[in-house]
């Protein structure tokens, strides 16, 4: 998952504490596993077309076999894998009935996900229901009235208690003229097979009128479909499949393969979205982008292809064990999303420069607005704010893990090579963990993670872990960049700040936040007004920032301490390892 927005004034975040008398805290027993009879022949049938587009649903109907009179509880997800956050897809469901094809069977809910069907004679069961997919977002399911895309999560039950093991058709039924592009293995023009629920649940789909071609990427094929039709020019099309064949190779490099035959890129553009904003979500020969419309063509997107298609490998197949196998009922932490999600984030800048995507100054520039987020935040623990991702904490922090995760990568990176004399890298970590844990069926724990850096650096990194990653020490830029010809420099600045936040609409400049302790609320700003200028100076004019500032610099100062960037062959004399070469090196 990575979520880009375009940088907004700092919000003041007020916290407010609740103090709770001391009481005895009942917890109840845990919730009885619930095992559904066994079923076989499984087969989804998905409904979209001009007309159940008209109630912005999907009509779904699930076929399968049973061997005896029992019931069967079938449950959908409460999550969508890569989107760390509880989602209830039960919720969107209306209309549930269950047949034996005969006559209706009788059913109710087992648990708040759950439909128990009480099937009264071995054979056939069909069960149907229709899903509201009004939900612009890249975890969920939506509708247009030429078009919808929807996560597996979202429509296919499965067998409470039963394996995830079982193989499954699904069939589409849509408008003739319609298309259909999944990651799903296509067996006949509107048929498509998964051997197990995971892979029937990691393939979204997009049904309707949207663009979509192809182009070789590291020797396979790569795919974007888009939509709405039209929204990306031919030669905006032809940029976006030139960044992909540039962004694959460097990326697979790192671990030796390229795990598919044909990657899908899914990617849907509405104003209806956070304006600015875009969206990725991952899965493992595809991934599904939600983007505001006006960020069509911006260049920022290749950042967001590289992260989204890294995470084929760091994340869908190399995966924290805590994640393995996934859990579709219930939330999964681990205290290694900083790896899931941060080193995938390193890698994404290293493939867009290793690619020619970006050049070098562009990838310092991107690290030292890395470094600059995390000195801005609160002071967190990578594992800390990896296991807080799933309660989305409110200080600052919610996605700390990405940019301090990044940026341990870069540290990790720079300390292997030093250490190996430039023979191993991260990248070697991450081909061990690779083949060690994936390759062998299951996930990666934190023990093995530092045992495959300690050996690709040829000592212990336990200090490290309980100092930057376990601990909460600040990063040890001034020892560990020179290793590299590096030194982080530090700009001291002094800026007048108000403490509200600003955001421009039709009318002028909205207040859309204040901080009560801010000069501005002392003023008597407050959220809702529109600011017309502030000490003389006209709050609409372009060059309002740098006006102010130098009028009141002096007079209401806020010192910000912050990186400048980075000064390069910092001692080139002595050092035979450059920068240069720890971005374009692959070993
Ligand atoms: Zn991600």
């Amino acid at each position: 998952m990575r979520f880009h927005a375009l940088p907004t004034a700092a919000l003041v975040v007020a916290h407010t504490y609740f103090f709770a008398a001391s009481s005895v805290f009942a917890q109840t027993a845990g919730p009885v596993q619930l095992v559904s009879a066994p079923i076989s022949d499984i087969r989804y049938d998905v409904t979209f077309d001009s007309t159940t587009a008209l109630r912005r649903t999907f009509a779904v109907t699930m076929s399968f076999s049973t061997r005896a009179a029992g019931d069967v509880l079938l449950s959908l997800p409460a999550w969508t894998p890569g989107d760390y956050s509880i989602a209830n897809f039960a919720r969107y469901v209306t209309g549930f009935a269950a047949t034996d094809g005969s006559s209706p069977l009788a059913w109710d809910k087992a648990d708040h996900d759950t439909w128990r069907v009480h099937v009264t004679r071995p054979g056939q069961v069909r069960v149907s229901f229709e899903y509201l997919g009004m939900t612009l977002d890249n975890a969920n399911s939506w509708t247009k009235p030429d078009f919808a895309f929807f996560n597996g999560t979202n429509l296919f039950l499965y067998p409470e208690g039963q394996p995830a093991e079982f193989s499954s058709t699904v069939i589409i039924r849509t408008n003739p003229s319609w298309r259909i592009a999944t990651g799903m293995t296509q067996t006949g023009p509107t048929t498509f097979t998964a051997g197990n629920y995971h892979d029937l649940v990691d393939m979204p789909f997009f049904i309707g009128r949207f663009d979509i071609d192809s182009a070789q990427a590291g020797g396979k094929t790569m795919r974007f479909a888009s939509y709405p039709a039209g929204a990306v020019s031919n030669s905006g099309r032809r940029m976006v499949l030139d960044q992909l064949a540039k962004l694959v190779p460097p990326e697979a490099a790192v671990f030796g393969e390229i795990p598919w035959t044909t990657y899908t890129l899914l990617q849907v553009a509405d104003s209806g979205y956070t304006p600015g904003s875009a969206s990725g979500l991952e899965h493992q020969n595809s991934h599904l982008d939600v983007l505001s419309n006006i960020v069509l063509g911006n260049p920022v997107l290749a950042s967001l292809y590289a992260h989204e298609i890294f995470h084929a490998w760091n994340v869908k197949r190399m995966r924290p064990a805590e994640l393995w196998p996934y859990r579709y009922d219930r939330q999964q932490p681990t205290p290694l999303l900083w790896i899931a999600e941060g080193i995938t984030d390193y890698y994404a800048d290293l493939a867009e420069v290793r690619g020619g995507v970006i050049n070098a100054e562009q990838f310092y520039g991107i690290t030292t607005a890395k470094i600059d987020e995390v000195s801005e935040a609160a002071v967190v623990a990578l594992e800390d704010a990896s296991l807080s991702a799933w309660v989305h904490p409110v200080d600052g922090t919610n996605d700390i893990y990405y940019s301090k995760g990044s940026l341990a990568g870069l540290l990790l990176d720079i300390m292997i090579r030093d250490a190996s004399d430039n023979q191993r890298s991260l990248d070697t970590v991450m081909r061990d963990i690779y083949r060690s844990s994936y390759k062998r069926g299951r996930g990666f724990t934190d023990e093995e993670w530092w045992q495959a850096v300690a050996r690709a650096a040829g000592r212990s990194f336990a200090d490290f872990d309980r100092r930057y990653v376990d601990g909460r020490e600040g990063f040890p830029w001034d020892s560990v960049l020179p290793l590299a010809g590096m030194r982080l420099m530090i700009e001291r600045t002094v800026l007048p700040n108000l403490g509200v936040s600003i955001s421009g609409d039709e009318q002028g400049r909205r207040v859309i936040a204040v901080d009560p302790a801010g000069t501005g609320a002392g003023a008597g700003i407050k959220v809702g007004d529109y600011l017309v200028s502030i000490g003389g100076v006209d709050v609409a004019d372009p060059a309002f920032g740098t006006t102010f500032s130098s009028k009141f610099a002096s007079q209401s100062p806020v010192h910000r301490r912050r990186p400048r960037g980075f000064e390069k062959e910092y001692s080139p004399a002595n050092r035979r390892r450059s920068w240069a070469e720890l971005v374009f090196q692959l070993r």
